[in-house]
């Protein structure tokens, strides 16, 4: 559930770090329905919903509510408000009267955040996968942009999803960036890249590919 914490502002759970349980704001059901609406929305699917939707992935706040009122009558600009605010992976972002999600798309946008300023990132892949990259290099494929992690850790954490024992890659990002490869900072934890040639990709040693 999303509580608000009259000295942090939003929080996920039933207590805020602080102690203080705060004020109710929306229950746990609420919020996944509300997070889901919005992820399809805004990184899937706005035309279907009839959202219009720039080149940079933004969709005023009003129009989003209209559409979210229609199937969910509770939903409200607070509480869209709170479930931005609140959510640890930072995935969306609100700006004077609109918002847009900070990665996951699978549509076509042109993001433009700044530029990456870290020299090493990081990417992981199922032992398959990284077979690929060797030879060809990374590639979004249902994605619009590949995510690399700014951490070691981030990076195991976001392939341990989809694969049991994942392989790391360290990425050269000033060079690959030296030669053109566009890479942004999406949030702390996600750089967004466009494709990453295979001569800036190398497979970690404390990683083993057997
Ligand atoms: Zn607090």
């Amino acid at each position: 559930m999303i509580r608000e914490c009259p000295n942090h502002g939003y929080f996920r759970g039933e207590v805020c770090k602080c102690g203080e349980t705060g004020r109710y704001v929306m229950n746990t059901e609420r919020t996944e329905r509300m997070g889901r609406f919005i992820s399809g929305a805004l990184r899937h699917f706005p035309d279907d919903l009839g959202l219009a939707m720039n080149q940079n992935g933004w969709v005023n706040i009003e129009v989003l509510l209209d559409v979210m009122k229609s199937r969910y009558p509770w939903a409200s600009a607070q509480n869209l408000g709170a479930l931005v605010e609140s959510d640890k992976k930072s995935r969306y972002q609100i700006s004077n009267n609109n918002i847009r999600a900070r990665y996951g798309h699978s549509i076509n946008v042109e993001l433009d955040f700044l530029d990456n300023d870290l020299e090493f990132l990081y990417y992981g892949a199922s032992q398959e996968e990284a077979d690929i990259i060797k030879e060809m290099g990374v590639r979004p494929i249902r994605q619009r942009y590949i995510h690399l992690s700014t951490t070691y850790e981030k990076a195991i954490e976001a392939a341990s999803y989809h694969s049991d024992n994942p392989v790391i890659f360290k990425l050269d990002a000033f060079g690959a960036m030296d030669d053109d490869v566009k890479m942004m900072i999406a949030n702390e934890f996600i750089v967004l890249s466009e494709e990453i040639p295979p001569d800036y990709l190398e497979i970690m040693d404390n990683t083993s590919s057997e």
